[in-house]
C-alpha cells in the first residue's frame, strides 16, 4: 500500500470526538444545538459539534469549582500529580498518530508537520509542566528571628482557556501543562475551526487519572461560549490566545464582572532584519521562506516583515521567491506536502484580500499571489512575495496571517530599528548579521517578547514566550508562565 492508501485506511477507521467534556464526560450542549467542522483539506464536513453556549459554560464552570473546592488534585501529592500528568504525556503518545490526522483534517496542516511537530511538541510540553509539579518551593521573607513570613503559591482556581485554530494541540498544552500543574481547575473552548484534538485530550486526561471537573472542553462560538466564560464571575483567570481585538474584549469583560485575572497571547507583524553583512544571504532566504511560510503562514510570531538593507534588497527578494517555491501548496495528506491550506474560506478571502490591498498600495507581487488547488474544494493560497513595500501600508501594519510576506528596505541600523518597532506589535524580531556587537545592540532596541539571532526559529518549552506592546499580557512557555496561573500568599507568624 501507498502512504496515501495507508492514510485513507487510517481516516476511515477515525472516530471524530463531537461532544463538550464536562465533568469527566462527553454530553451534548444543552440546547441540542451544533456546528458542522469542516476539513478546510477539501472542504468535507467531518462532523457535527456540540455549540456550546451561557448555560453550558455555567454546567463546566459549575463543574470546575466543585473540583476545585473538593481539592483532590490541587491537594494531592506533587509526586501523584506528576505521575498523573507524565501518564497523559504516555496516552498522547500512544495516540500520536490518531492525534495527527485529527489536527490535520481538521486545520489543513501538512501530515508531516502534525507528526512531526504538533503532536512531540504538544506531548513535550505536558511532560515538561508535570516535571514542574514536585519541584517548585516556596520562600521566607528575609525577618528579625521573633518572626516568619512565609510568601506560598497557591493555584488560581477556575481557569477559563480560550484559544485558536492555528496550532490547537500545542497551544492547549502550553494552557492546561501549566494550569494543571499548578493545581488548576479547567475550562477550555477551542476555536470553533479546529476542536477535535482538545475534545480527545480530555478524554485521554480523564483516563490517565485527572479527576473529574479538573479539565473540561466546551467548543462552541466565540461570542456564545467564550464571552460567557470572560463574563463569568466564578471564573478566576482568562488564559487567552488569539488576535489583539478579541484579546482587548477579555480585558473588557473582566473589567464589567469580577475582575478576573487576564493573560493574553496576542497577534504579530513580526520584522526580520537583515543586514548586508550577512553571512550566508542564501541560507537566510532559505529560514526567512519557511519562517512566514510554515503553516502556511498562520503562526503568530511569524517573520511576516522582511525589513532588508538598500544595497541588498533586490538580490535578497529574488532568494526568497526563489526559496517560496519549495512551499507550494499541496494535499496536507501527502506526507511530501509543505505547505497545506488556510483554515477556512473566510481566512483565505481575508488573505487574498490583503494581496489586492497591497497591490492597490503599490507593492509587487514578486511570487505567488492568488489562490490555488480550487478544485480540490479546499482553501489554498500560492506563497506570496510582496515586495517594494513601505511600512506605512496596510500589508505591513495589518496582521495577514497567511503564506503572505511583505518586504521593505532600510538604510542604516537606526532606521531599520525605527522600522521595526513601528507596529502596534511585539511578539517576534529576527536579526541577521555578522557583526555580534551590532546583533546585541539592536536586540535590545527591539520592543518584542523574543529576539532571534541568525534564525527565524529556535525557543521550544524552556523558554518563555508573549508579547510586549499589543502583543500581549504575560508569558506562555517556560517555568515563568507557571506564575500566572498563581496567587501568591504571604503568612505571617509571630513567634
Ligand atoms: P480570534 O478570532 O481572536 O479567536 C481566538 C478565540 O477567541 C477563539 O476560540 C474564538 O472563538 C474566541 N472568540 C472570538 N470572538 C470572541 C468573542 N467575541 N468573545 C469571546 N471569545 C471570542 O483568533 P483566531 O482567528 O482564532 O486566531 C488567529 C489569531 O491568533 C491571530 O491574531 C494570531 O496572531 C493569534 N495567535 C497568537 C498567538 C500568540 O501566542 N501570541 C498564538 C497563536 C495565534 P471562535 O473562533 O470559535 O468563534
Ligand atoms: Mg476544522
Amino acid at each position: 500500500m501507498t502512504a496515501q492508501q495507508d492514510i485513507a485506511k487510517s481516516i476511515a477507521a477515525l472516530s471524530f470526538p463531537g461532544q463538550a467534556f464536562i465533568n469527566g464526560k462527553y454530553v451534548n450542549a444543552v440546547s441540542g444545538k451544533t456546528f458542522d467542522c469542516e476539513s478546510p483539506i477539501d472542504g468535507r464536513i467531518l462532523t457535527k459539534v456540540a455549540a456550546c453556549d451561557a448555560t453550558d459554560a455555567d454546567i463546566a464552570v459549575k463543574a470546575a469549582r466543585a473540583a476545585f473546592v473538593k481539592g483532590h488534585w490541587r491537594n494531592m501529592n506533587p509526586f501523584k500529580r506528576k505521575a498523573i500528568m507524565l501518564k497523559l504525556a504516555e496516552l498522547m503518545a500512544a495516540h500520536a498518530e490518531e492525534l495527527a490526522l485529527l489536527e490535520t483534517l481538521d486545520t489543513g496542516k501538512p501530515i508531516s508537520d502534525a507528526r512531526a511537530v504538533d503532536v512531540p511538541s504538544a506531548i513535550q510540553s505536558i511532560q515538561f509542566y508535570a516535571e514542574t509539579c514536585d519541584k517548585q518551593y516556596d520562600e521566607l521573607a528575609p525577618r528579625k528571628p521573633d518572626s516568619l513570613a512565609m510568601i506560598t503559591r497557591e493555584p488560581i482556581g477556575v481557569v477559563a482557556a480560550v484559544i485558536p485554530w492555528n496550532y490547537p494541540l500545542i497551544i492547549t498544552a502550553w494552557k492546561i501543562g501549566p494550569a494543571l500543574a499548578t493545581g488548576n481547575s479547567v475550562v477550555l473552548k477551542p476555536a470553533e475551526q479546529s476542536p477535535l484534538t482538545a475534545l480527545r485530550i480530555a478524554e485521554l486526561a480523564a483516563q490517565a487519572g485527572i479527576p473529574e471537573g479538573v479539565l473540561n472542553v466546551l467548543p462552541g462560538y466565540g461570542e456564545q461560549v467564550g464571552q460567557a466564560l470572560g463574563r463569568h464571575m466564578d471564573v478566576d483567570m482568562v488564559a487567552f490566545t488569539g488576535s489583539t481585538n478579541v484579546g482587548k474584549l477579555f480585558l473588557r469583560y473582566a473589567g464589567e464582572s469580577n475582575m478576573k485575572h487576564v493573560a493574553l497571547e496576542t497577534g504579530g507583524k513580526s520584522p526580520n532584519i537583515i543586514f548586508a553583512d550577512t553571512p550566508d544571504l542564501d541560507a537566510c532566504a532559505a529560514n526567512s521562506a519557511a519562517g512566514i511560510f510554515y503553516n502556511a503562514g498562520q503562526t503568530c510570531n511569524a517573520p511576516s516583515r522582511i525589513i532588508v538593507e538598500e544595497s541588498i534588497k533586490d538580490q535578497f527578494v529574488e532568494l526568497v521567491a526563489k526559496h517560496a517555491a519549495s512551499w507550494q501548496a499541496g494535499d496536507p495528506l501527502n506526507p511530501k506536502t509543505a505547505m497545506g491550506s488556510v483554515i477556512d474560506k473566510g481566512q483565505m478571502d481575508r488573505v487574498l484580500g490583503y494581496i489586492e490591498t497591497g497591490k492597490n498600495e503599490g507593492a509587487k507581487v514578486a511570487a505567488g499571489g492568488k489562490r490555488e488547488m480550487t478544485e480540490s474544494g479546499g482553501y489554498y493560497i500560492a506563497p506570496t512575495v510582496l515586495s517594494a513595500v513601505r511600512n506605512d501600508m496596510r500589508v505591513a501594519q495589518e496582521e495577514i496571517f497567511g503564506p503572505v510576506v511583505v518586504s521593505i528596505s532600510f538604510k542604516g541600523e537606526e532606521e531599520a530599528v525605527k522600522i521595526a518597532n513601528d507596529t502596534i506589535y511585539g511578539l517576534h524580531a529576527t536579526i541577521w548579521t555578522s557583526d555580534l556587537k551590532r546583533a546585541h545592540t539592536v536586540a535590545r532596541a527591539i520592543d518584542a517578547g523574543t529576539v532571534t539571532v541568525n534564525n527565524a526559529f529556535g525557543s521550544d518549552i524552556t523558554t518563555p514566550f508573549g508579547g510586549y506592546k499589543q502583543s500581549g499580557i504575560g508569558r506562555d512557555k517556560g517555568v515563568h508562565a507557571l506564575e500566572k496561573y498563581q496567587q501568591i500568599k504571604t503568612t505571617y507568624i509571630q513567634l
